[in-house]
């Protein structure tokens, strides 16, 4: 399916569009302002669910880290209490 990535040059919003006939949009779908910028540089075909599921493996992944950190923070604070 010819799904695009449009990034609103007035506002930022960032928004999935799928572009039957090479109909593109003409308006952002938050701010209503026609300029809009396609975003060639993300992959065409990008379902939602992917990106929920990246975006929450980069979570867990960021939380992991955290806690290390904390875990390493803590050894460091006991080895150097005296
Ligand atoms: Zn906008």
């Amino acid at each position: 399916m010819p799904l695009f990535d449009y990034r609103c040059a007035a506002c930022g919003h960032q928004f999935e569009v799928l572009v039957l006939r090479g109909k593109e949009p003409e308006a952002c779908a938050a701010c209503g302002a026609a300029r809009l910028e396609r975003l060639l540089s993300l992959p065409a075909v990008k379902s939602e669910s992917t990106r929920a599921k990246a975006m929450a493996a980069a979570k867990r992944r960021d939380q992991a880290q955290a806690k290390d950190q904390a875990h390493e923070q803590r050894k460091y604070e006991l080895s150097h209490d005296d």
